[in-house]
């Protein structure tokens, strides 16, 4: 078992235990940070993650695709997307976003290689690297302005010497694009931590300002900062419904959400019908979740002075 440090890695401050969704987590009495009690990942979680094929008709990467276009749109309002280094770029898919965008020299660094099937059909340039163990020469060599950390940094045991070594590998003026799960987000509270976004691969927690001070203290400066959620134009009408307050989560779970097909064409349009007003009613509630601010994921833009 490995253990975690006691004091917080931010303000050196002393922390306390607590259970959160049955897994021991340490908390900083001073600033919030939250971390596991113990680091005993189990390595085989990752290296299995991605050996199903990636099939892009599947509906859960249709929802992933659509997911990564929003990111696209989203943080290209702030910095120019070329010339990236996409970190822990998983099944490459944020990559594969970018590059039908046609943004140019774009790159990733993934230590497994179970995608790699997919990096090369889709002429993805992915290094098997890891931060510590190759990125500042791959960064300098290719000439790269910005990094992008998705869904990354809660799951290193030293996410303060990560961002450390991402602000020494990158130029002058380079950027930082950071997201991750909240920890104060609205319905991990009002779920009581058992939520999908609390487990056993999560090593660290963040808020808006544990991550803020995290990037602070690996030199960076702030440029933006904000709030979104994993495909948030299209949030399950029952998440929706939950967040906004209008059904417990107790009661979200017994509802059965199976569909019942027959084979009369009557009720085959019927369905459809339905589905479509489902599509309009879902779309709705999303934009009310995102306007009362009740998502899941914080993100920071940094930039190195
Ligand atoms: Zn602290």
């Amino acid at each position: 078992m490995k253990t975690s440090p006691q004091k917080c890695i931010l303000c050196h401050k002393d922390s306390t235990e607590k259970l959160m969704s049955n897994l021991l987590m340490r908390e900083c009495l001073e600033c919030g940070l939250v971390w596991r009690a113990n680091f005993d990942v189990d390595i085989k979680h990752y290296e299995n993650q991605g050996i199903k094929k990636i099939d892009l008709n599947d509906e859960k990467i249709h929802a992933k695709i659509l997911d990564m276009k929003d990111r696209v749109n989203l943080f290209s309002k702030y910095v120019d997307l070329k010339n990236l280094c996409d970190i822990g770029t998983g099944r490459g898919l944020f990559l594969k976003t970018l590059s039908d965008a046609e943004y140019e020299n774009i790159i990733g660094i993934e230590p497994n290689s179970e995608a790699s099937e997919f990096y090369t059909k889709n002429n993805l340039i992915v290094y098997q690297k890891t931060i510590e163990d190759g990125l500042k020469e791959i960064v300098s060599r290719n000439n790269i302005k910005v990094v992008t950390m998705f869904h990354l940094i809660e799951h290193l045991n030293d996410p303060l010497a990560a961002i450390k070594e991402v602000f020494d590998s990158l130029p002058k003026e380079g950027r930082l694009i950071i997201e991750t799960p909240d920890i104060n987000s609205y319905s991990i509270k009002k779920s009581n931590y058992k939520n999908k976004l609390i487990y056993k691969e999560h090593l660290y927690y963040f808020n808006k300002n544990t991550l803020r001070e995290l990037l602070k203290k690996g030199g960076f400066k702030i440029v933006a900062t904000g709030k979104r959620d994993f495909n948030q134009n299209n949030l399950p009408i029952r998440e929706s419904l939950f967040r906004l307050g209008l059904l417990d989560k107790k009661k979200q779970e017994s509802i059965s959400s199976k569909v019942v097909f027959d084979e009369n064409n009557q009720s085959k349009r019927r369905y459809a019908k339905n589905s479509f007003i489902k599509k309009i009613v879902g779309v709705s509630l999303s934009r009310l979740v995102v306007l009362t601010g009740r998502v899941n994921y914080i993100w920071f833009i940094a930039e190195k002075e």
